[in-house]
């Protein structure tokens, strides 16, 4: 059983790894950047699985040595640094997104080599924003976004991920630490709610799609997809988990998608599984935008080597709405 600091646990894929890391029998410090936010996550747990998750203070990964305290709070195995803002449009595309991002990523990995000679892995959670070039999609493809055009609050995000992860690659060329690097690309992320929500103006920004469609915002029309690829997030976190042991996956790319899909899709599977919210849905006759040549990918890598069993689709939707219901009492 190994021993592990998980950042972004307050968030929503940080929340199912970290199921998934004490589902597995694994010890784990969660970083977290208050008091009352690591009491919020402690809460969640019966005493007998709270036994094995303890929280430690880390303000802001934007800090130098932001991590340096947390890394040495145990003689950790894993690392595994799923922070990040994770939003469109911030007011300040640099201070609110892309030094986070990049800082982060590069912080972790200074601090580990230099106080933690325990550690054999650190996973870190990229995106299928860093890989998005709209051709065919494997981990061999970079987003070409710079860090100039990354400047404009359309392309902060995409730019940010993949700043920080193409940051994480060349510190691991650099400066040949002892530990292992593994980096694990979804797009965009779907399932159920497992980390704190006080409403659901606060839903995480993957799932806020389908929060408005639920709540009846897109009556009159679909709202457009954006990005045809989607995944559960609890195949994110078990590729995360998967990723700590497994030899093949030591200083490896991983993109993790289920395939293709549009909202056209999501309404109809909520109409058929929630028909209590029929009226609030946009009509059955609309049709929905995925494109006949849509973009390829290959996520065979995801399954031969970590061996990640995509959720369908309407499991995924059918366990998101489910949550948000009973979390926001719609
Ligand atoms: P959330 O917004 O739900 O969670 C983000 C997490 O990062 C939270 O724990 C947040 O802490 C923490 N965080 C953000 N900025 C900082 C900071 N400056 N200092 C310290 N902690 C910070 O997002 P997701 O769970 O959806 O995303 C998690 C990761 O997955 C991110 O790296 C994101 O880029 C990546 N990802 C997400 C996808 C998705 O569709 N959801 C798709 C692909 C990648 P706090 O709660 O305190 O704000």
């Amino acid at each position: 059983m190994a021993r592990v600091l998980l950042t972004g646990r307050t968030g929503f894929i940080g929340a199912h790894i970290l199921n998934e890391l004490l589902a597995r029998g694994h010890t784990v410090v969660a970083a977290v950047r208050s008091q009352l936010k690591g009491q919020q996550l402690l809460r969640r747990y019966t005493p007998d699985v709270a036994k094995r998750i303890s929280t430690i203070i880390v303000e802001d990964i934007i800090k130098e040595g932001a991590f340096d305290q947390a890394i040495q709070a145990a003689p950790f195995d894993v690392v595994i640094h799923c922070a990040s803002p994770f939003y469109y449009r911030p007011n300040n595309p640099e201070e609110d997104m892309l030094r986070p991002a990049i800082r982060g990523a590069v912080g972790i990995l200074e601090s580990v080599k230099k106080h933690a000679p325990s550690v054999k892995r650190v996973i870190i959670t990229s995106s299928f924003a860093a890989i998005i070039n709209f051709n065919s999609h494997t981990e061999k493809v970079w987003n070409p976004v710079t860090y100039a055009q990354a400047l404009n609050p359309a392309l902060s995000y995409p730019g940010s991920k993949k700043l920080a992860e193409e940051a994480a690659w060349a510190f691991m060329r650099d400066e040949q630490p002892s530990f292992a690097l593994t980096t694990i690309c979804p797009p965009l992320v779907y399932g159920p709610v497992a980390n704190h929500l006080d409403s659901l103006d606060n839903v995480n920004t993957s799932n806020s799609r389908i929060r408005d469609i639920i709540l009846g915002k897109f009556s009159d029309a679909i709202p457009p997809t954006v990005l045809y690829l989607w995944v559960d997030v609890r195949d994110v976190a078990h590729a995360h988990v998967q990723a700590i042991d497994i030899p093949e996956a030591a200083n490896e790319r991983f993109l993790v998608t289920a395939g293709h899909y549009d909202n056209k899709v999501i309404v109809e599977i909520i109409r058929e599984e929630f028909p209590q919210l029929k009226e609030r849905l946009p009509s059955r006759d609309l049709a929905g935008d995925l494109p006949t040549d849509v973009y390829k990918f290959d996520n065979s890598k995801s399954a031969n080597v970590l061996g990640v069993k995509y959720q369908s689709l309407r499991v995924s939707v059918r366990d998101t709405v489910a949550t948000l219901l009973e979390q926001g009492n719609v």
